[in-house]
């Protein structure tokens, strides 16, 4: 039995018992997140393509990553952005819903498991230091630290920072997304030196901030760079996406 992630989940069980909490996707009262939006969230599934995991025709390499590889070797994500997920992305992000970050990293662990990824540390996309000093706290870091303690590797939110504020991604398109994140993330060598890498984020979208976020990580020393998001907007390449 996995001790440490068995406490983790009983004090969540204590904080849900002690203030019981409505549903992060429809405010429903009873649970964090409920069966009607867990039932009502959109998996992605097969076909994909094998690299940047955006939905495709077929299980092959998609146009975009056979013209441009990524630096990463594989990105996935657990559900479609949409819907009540779209919600309490929303509510972990920006009204202080902590709680959700252990319910939704169950679903999250169940995909990633299926993976069979040889991991040997786990980090988080990093905020800059303003939003994280408004927000108090990195939402991709609540997702991630209960997957590392369920999966037993090691968790670290020091392998990656900010080099830089970054300006919203909303509103850009996918070239102006890579110009917006390129460089802006930094990694800690001693942390990440021959290790393959699992980063956690909340949203994915183009994957131009994993890449950036790879480009440090390997630029480190680190051997492989995944990639894992609760959520994705599906994109089509010549959309323009609009996160808003
Ligand atoms: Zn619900
Ligand atoms: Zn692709």
């Amino acid at each position: 039995m996995n001790l440490a992630f068995r406490v983790y989940q009983l004090f969540w069980e204590a904080m849900d018992w002690l203030f019981p909490p409505d549903c992060g996707g429809c405010a429903s009262p009873g649970s964090r997140w409920c069966v009607d939006c867990s039932h009502n969230t959109i998996e992605i599934t097969s076909p994909i393509c094998p690299v940047c995991g955006n939905p495709n025709l077929t299980d092959t390499v998609c146009h975009r990553c056979r013209s441009s590889h990524p630096l990463y070797t594989s990105l996935r994500s657990y559900a479609v952005f949409g819907g009540s997920i779209r919600e309490a992305i929303h509510r972990l992000k920006y009204q202080r819903d902590i709680g959700l970050g252990e319910a939704l990293a169950r679903p999250m662990i169940t995909t990633l498991s299926k993976l069979n990824w040889s991991l040997d540390i786990i980090t988080s996309v990093p905020l800059g230091l303003v939003r994280f000093k408004e927000r108090g706290y990195n939402q991709a870091t609540l997702l991630a630290r209960p997957i590392a303690l369920c999966l037993r590797v090691p968790f670290n939110t020091h392998a990656l920072s900010r080099t830089r504020e970054t300006k919203t991604q909303v509103g850009l398109t996918i070239n102006e997304r890579q110009e917006n994140m390129a460089g802006a993330f930094q990694a800690m060598s001693e942390l990440v030196q021959g290790k393959k890498v699992l980063v956690v984020d909340d949203v994915a979208t183009s994957g131009a901030t994993l890449n950036a976020c790879a480009k440090a990580l390997l630029e480190g020393g680190a051997d492989k760079v995944y990639g894992f998001s609760l959520a994705r907007a599906v994109f089509s390449p010549n959309d323009d996406i609009d996160l808003s």
